[in-house]
C-alpha cells in the first residue's frame, strides 16, 4: 500500500521487534490486549498484511485474509467471559474516527455495560 507507514506500532509488532500480548491468532490475522483497556476485556485483532484503513482492508484483501481476520474476530467473540454478557465491535477510521494506529484493527469490547454508543 503506497500510503501504509512501515513504522506504525502495530507493523512492528507483526515483525516482533516489540511484543504484545496475544489472544489467538490465525494465518491471516492476530488478536492481542490493548495496552490501555477501556473495559474488562479490550482485545485489538488485525490483519498480517499492511492495510491503513477498514476501505483498504475491505477492498484489497483477498477472499482467504477477509475470511481469516472476520473468522479470528468471531474466535474472538466467542471467549466465554464476553459471549454470553455481549460485546462492541469498533474500527476508528481516519481523521473523525480519531484512529490513532494507522494498521486497520477491529477493537472488542466487552466485560461491562459499555453505555450507549457515542456519535
Ligand atoms: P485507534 O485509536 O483505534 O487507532 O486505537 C489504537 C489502540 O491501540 C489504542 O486503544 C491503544 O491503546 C492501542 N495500542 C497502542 N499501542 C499498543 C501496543 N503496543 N500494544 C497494544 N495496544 C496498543
Amino acid at each position: 500500500m503506497m500510503s501504509y507507514d512501515d513504522n506504525n506500532i502495530f507493523a512492528k509488532i507483526l515483525r516482533g521487534e516489540i511484543p504484545c500480548e496475544k489472544v489467538l491468532e490465525n494465518d491471516h490475522a492476530l488478536a492481542f490486549n490493548d495496552i490501555a483497556p477501556q473495559a474488562p476485556v479490550h482485545i485489538l485483532v488485525i490483519p498480517k498484511h499492511p492495510y491503513e484503513s477498514a476501505s483498504q482492508f475491505l477492498q484489497n484483501a483477498a477472499d482467504s485474509e477477509l475470511v481469516g481476520f472476520q473468522r479470528l474476530v468471531g474466535e474472538v467473540v466467542s471467549l466465554k467471559v464476553i459471549h454470553d454478557s455481549g460485546y462492541r465491535l469498533i474500527a476508528n477510521t481516519g481523521r473523525n474516527g480519531r484512529q490513532e494506529v494507522p494498521h486497520y484493527h477491529v477493537h472488542v469490547l466487552g466485560g461491562r455495560d459499555l453505555g450507549c454508543m457515542v456519535f
